[in-house]
């Protein structure tokens, strides 16, 4: 059998409707897993849908900002699979158009968290639930996964509300890899660089911005959401089940150069 095979895996990934959590759960499919993909569009959720490479797939809506809407999209993601094996809390808001820290109403920071940090802890909670009562009956395996980002580290200058919801991921990350580890189950967070995405579409049509930036990535290309499949596809494996609390740098080098 394949190190790399995923049949009769289940894959919750939040955000799974387009950019780096679609490549993710794109590459999981192809695996053999069956992922479950959460948006709040109807529609980007059945485009992505018929990218997914097997039939067990599905799509899902649910708003990660609400937490009834997370606890019925899991339960009725449990009721279908009558499992989750892994969870990918990949959804996530940019920061918009930069502002001041000095002058950020309450009502982007609350937004800001409520999506990037209450909905991923929410959606993890949920899962890591379900593989501690799964781990009582005999079956320990999961995995937990945040999609962080390179701004976790270095913060960013009037976008501070973003790099502080993925900061606090990384923190909650490596504490549930100890808390969990009994369990069989496993946490990471992965850290994208600057990956082509509706996120950075706005962003990557400014001449400035890519002269400043591109002569900065080492790889001397934008990420794509592809580059996230292979990542996916290991944490999930059985392979990797030693391998906790990792901090997956897909920057194509950026942040060492
Ligand atoms: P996209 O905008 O392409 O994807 C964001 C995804 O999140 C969409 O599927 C969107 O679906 C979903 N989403 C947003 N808000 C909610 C919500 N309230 N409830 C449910 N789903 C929601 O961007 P990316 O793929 O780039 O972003 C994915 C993750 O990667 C984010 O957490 C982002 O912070 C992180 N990241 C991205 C970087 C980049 O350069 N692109 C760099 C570092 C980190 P829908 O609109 O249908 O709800």
């Amino acid at each position: 059998m394949s190190l790399f095979d995923l049949t009769g895996r289940v894959v919750v990934v939040t955000g799974g409707n387009g950019g780096i959590g679609l490549g993710m759960a794109q590459g999981m499919a192809a695996a053999g897993a069956s992922v479950s993909i959460w948006g709040r569009n109807a529609e980007k959720n059945a485009a992505a849908l018929k990218t997914l490479a097997n039939g067990t797939c599905e799509a899902r809506q649910c708003d990660v900002s609400d937490p009834a809407s997370i606890e019925r999209a899991f339960n009725e993601t449990l009721a279908k699979y009558g499992r989750v094996d892994g969870c990918f809390a990949n959804a996530g808001i940019g920061g918009g158009g930069r502002s001041s820290f000095i002058d950020r109403p309450q009502s982007e920071w609350r937004e800001m968290l409520a999506t990037n940090l209450d909905g991923a802890v929410l959606t993890l909670q949920h899962a890591a639930r379900h593989m501690r009562d799964r781990a009582g009956k005999g079956d320990a395996f999961g995995r937990l996964v945040a999609t962080s980002s390179l701004a976790s580290i270095s913060g960013t200058a009037r976008n501070e509300h973003y790099a502080a919801t993925k900061g606090a991921l990384n923190s909650i990350i490596r504490a549930l890899a100890v808390e969990l580890a009994r369990y069989g189950v496993t946490a990471h967070c992965v850290l994208p660089g600057w990956i082509e995405s509706e996120m950075t579409g706005g962003l990557f049509s400014n001449e400035k911005f890519v002269a400043n930036v591109m002569p900065r990535i080492p790889m001397r290309r934008f990420g794509k959401p592809e580059d996230f499949a292979a990542v996916a596809v290991y944490i999930m494996s059985k392979g990797s089940s030693y391998h906790t609390a990792e901090m997956f740098l897909i920057d194509g080098a950026y942040s060492i150069f």
